[in-house]
């Protein structure tokens, strides 16, 4: 790793699922644990970056005292807070697990199930990492994530040029041991230009680890 590139950065990474409210006692999630999220913003906040965590509810705490913690729900509040902090960072990385859609309105009281069915409207949510890709100025970079299941390299390698992502960082759903709720992911790393970094299936840590310094060395 480009030992040094990271002092003194600031950088905004996004982790964990976002609750969609349905009711005062009921939400749309998913089971984003955000340990991948979390891995980054510690080994980030290890070599000297100044990290400011913006976390959906998760069951895990930020060890390292230079990680500034946002805590939000929605992903309303993760755009926005996201969006507030970006005009200041030198980077953004996008690993949280957002909510593609949001009931159009939360009911004020508890549904009660009088009805044997019941239809909930939804409206789809902005997109964080699309809109950072597309608000970012010269010097600023925004790296994404990609969760497939099938033509994984052609999906990763469409959402870095439609969200205007500077790298993405892919995992497989297919891969035993890799994504969502596991302690170990296996990832690949596109940047534009179709190259393509793959890595093997390791702890988290290890993997924030592959990451930060693949990017570090193809970005800075
Ligand atoms: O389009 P898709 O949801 O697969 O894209 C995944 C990437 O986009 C991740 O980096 C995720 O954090 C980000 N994303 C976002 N806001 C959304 C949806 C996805 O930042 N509303």
């Amino acid at each position: 790793m480009q030992t040094d590139y990271y002092r003194g950065k600031k950088i905004v990474i996004t982790a964990g699922p976002t609750y969609e409210k349905i009711d005062p006692v009921r939400y749309i999630g998913n089971y984003s644990s955000g340990k991948m999220g979390y891995a980054l913003a510690e080994e980030l906040a290890m070599a000297g970056a100044e990290v400011h965590l913006v976390s959906g509810p998760v069951h895990i705490k930020a060890e390292h005292p230079g990680i500034q913690l946002y805590q939000v729900e929605s992903a309303i509040e993760m755009y926005d807070a996201c969006h507030a902090i970006f005009p200041d960072m030198d980077m953004a990385i996008l690993a949280a697990a957002v909510a593609d859609y949001r009931p159009e309105q939360m009911e004020q009281s508890k549904i009660k199930k009088t009805a044997d069915a019941l239809t909930i409207h939804l409206v789809k949510n902005p997109d964080i990492l699309s809109s950072l890709g597309h608000a970012k100025k010269p010097g600023q970079l925004v790296v994404g994530f990609a969760l497939e299941t099938d033509n994984e390299l052609q999906h990763a390698a469409d959402k870095l040029e439609r969200k205007k992502a500077d790298a993405i960082v892919l995992n497989s759903l297919n891969e035993k041991g890799a994504g969502f709720r596991h302690d170990t992911n296996k990832v690949s790393i596109l940047f534009q230009k179709g190259l393509i970094f793959e890595f093997q299936l390791k702890v988290k840590r290890l993997v924030a680890q592959d990451i930060i310094s693949c990017i570090s060395e193809n970005l800075a």
